[in-house]
C-alpha cells in the first residue's frame, strides 16, 4: 500500500492517521514535537520544524503522498513538494487560507459575502476604518491566528491603542464590523480532483473565550439560509480547486450569512461525523487525496460535540460515566493545559432536539 506523510501531528493528524491506518496505508509524521499525537498513530516520524527544508526532502523520499493537518504550511515548502507531484490537494487553497487578507480579497473576488472589512498597514488607515466601519469591531492579524489568538475587540476609540500596539507586533491587520449574528454555523465539505463535492451536515457551532466549545448538528438554520450556505460553499471549493476535506465559517444574521473563514483541511466542527456519519471528514478526506470515489454521505440525525479543554476535563470525565451514549477521544497530549484541546466528546441520536432535552436533563450540556 502506499505511504501518506502529515505535516502536523496534532489532533486533527492523529484522526487522519486512526483512518488511514485502517485503511491499510503506511504513515509517516512530520512534527517538531517527539511522540506528538499522530506520531503515536503512526510508523514513524520526523522529529524537525515544518519548514525545515532537509526534513522535508527526508519526507518526500519517504512517501507516495503529503497532506497536511494546518493552513501555516510554508509556502516554499508546499510548493517544493507539489513540483514533485506529491502534494494531491496543490497550493492554492494554502496560500489564500494562510492569510486573510488574500482570504478576504478573494470573497470580495467571488461576490461571497464578507463582513464589511478594511485594511490596516499604518496607524493612519485606524482613522477611515473607525469613520467608515465604526464600533464596535474586531481586528485581526493576517497570518497564523487560531483560537481567537491575534484578536482584539475595540468598542470604542478608548481601544485604538492596544490595537495599534498589535499593529506594532504583525504590521498588517484586518479591522472588521462586529456581526451580531443569530448563531454561528460551518460546512464541512470534500472535493475529489474530479471536482466531485460532497457535503457534511451544516454544524452550529459555540464558542467559549473564543475557542469552540460545542457543535450541534444538524445547525438550527432556515432551509434559505442551508440553501445559501451550500450555493457559497460550492463557488469557494471550485474556485480554489480544492482536493480533500475543507471547511467554511459562517455567522448567520435573519435570513443573511457572512464568510467568516476558511480552512482547507478537517475542522473541528466536523468531529462528529466520526460517530454520526456513515464516513467521516477524515476518511473521506483520505480518499479524496488517493484518488478513491468520495462516498454519498448519510447521517443519523443529530449530533452534539463538545470539546475537552484542560480545564473541563475534569467536569466531563465524570459526565461521561453517568450518559452512555457519550463517546470520547483523547489525543495524548503530553502537558495539560487550561485552554488547550485534549480531546472530545460526541453524543449522537436520531433526534437533535431530543438529544439536547436528554442532555440538558442530565446535566450534561
Ligand atoms: P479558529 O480557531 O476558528 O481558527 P480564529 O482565531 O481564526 O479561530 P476567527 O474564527 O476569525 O478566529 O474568530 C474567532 C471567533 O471570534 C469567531 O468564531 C466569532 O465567535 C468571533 N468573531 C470573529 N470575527 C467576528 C466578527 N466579525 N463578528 C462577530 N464575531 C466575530
Ligand atoms: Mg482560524
Ligand atoms: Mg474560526
Amino acid at each position: 500500500g502506499k505511504t501518506i506523510g502529515i505535516i502536523g501531528g496534532g489532533q486533527l493528524g492523529r484522526m487522519m492517521a486512526t483512518t488511514a491506518r485502517h485503511m491499510g496505508y503506511r504513515l509517516i509524521i512530520l512534527d517538531p514535537t517527539p511522540d506528538c499525537p499522530a506520531a503515536q498513530l503512526a510508523d514513524h516520524q520526523i522529529v524537525a520544524p515544518y519548514d525545515d527544508l532537509n526534513a522535508i526532502k527526508q519526507l518526500a523520499e519517504q512517501v507516495d503522498l503529503v497532506t497536511y493537518e494546518f493552513e501555516n504550511v510554508d509556502l516554499n515548502t508546499a510548493r517544493y513538494l507539489e513540483a514533485r507531484g506529491l502534494l494531491p490537494q496543490g497550493t492554492k487553497a494554502l496560500e489564500v487560507t494562510q492569510d486573510r487578507e488574500i482570504e478576504k480579497s478573494l470573497m470580495v473576488e467571488l461576490n461571497q459575502p464578507v463582513a464589511k472589512f478594511q485594511m490596516i498597514k499604518q496607524k493612519q488607515d485606524f482613522t477611515s476604518a473607525m469613520e467608515r466601519i465604526g464600533f464596535p469591531a474586531v481586528v485581526k492579524t493576517c497570518r497564523g491566528g487560531y483560537d481567537g489568538k491575534g484578536q482584539l475587540m475595540l468598542k470604542s476609540a478608548d481601544d485604538l491603542q492596544a490595537a495599534e500596539a498589535l499593529l506594532e507586533k504583525s504590521q498588517r491587520l484586518i479591522y472588521e464590523q462586529l456581526i451580531k449574528f443569530d448563531c454561528e454555523v460551518s460546512i464541512v465539505l470534500t472535493r475529489s480532483k474530479t471536482g466531485d463535492i460532497l457535503y457534511f451536515p451544516v454544524a452550529e457551532n459555540h464558542h467559549r473565550d473564543h475557542i469552540l466549545h460545542m457543535t450541534i448538528a444538524p445547525a438550527r438554520i432556515s432551509a434559505s439560509v442551508m440553501k445559501k450556505i451550500k450555493q457559497a460553499a460550492e463557488a469557494i471549493a471550485t474556485a480554489l480547486n480544492v482536493v480533500g476535506t475543507f471547511a467554511i465559517e459562517f455567522f448567520v444574521k435573519g435570513d443573511e450569512i457572512y464568510i467568516n473563514e476558511l480552512a482547507p483541511r478537517p475542522h473541528n466542527s466536523g468531529h462528529f461525523t466520526i460517530e454520526a456519519c456513515n464516513v467521516s471528514q477524515f476518511e473521506q478526506h483520505i480518499r479524496a487525496i488517493c484518488d478513491l470515489p468520495l462516498i454519498p454521505v448519510l447521517f443519523h440525525g443529530g449530533a452534539v460535540m463538545i470539546n475537552l479543554l484542560g480545564d473541563n476535563l475534569e467536569v466531563y470525565l465524570t459526565r461521561i460515566n453517568q450518559f452512555k451514549q457519550a463517546h470520547f477521544h483523547y489525543y495524548g497530549k503530553k502537558d495539560i493545559e487550561p485552554k488547550r484541546k485534549m480531546g472530545h466528546i460526541t453524543c449522537v441520536a436520531h433526534n437533535r432536539d431530543q438529544l439536547i432535552e436528554t442532555l440538558k436533563k442530565q446535566q450534561f450540556i
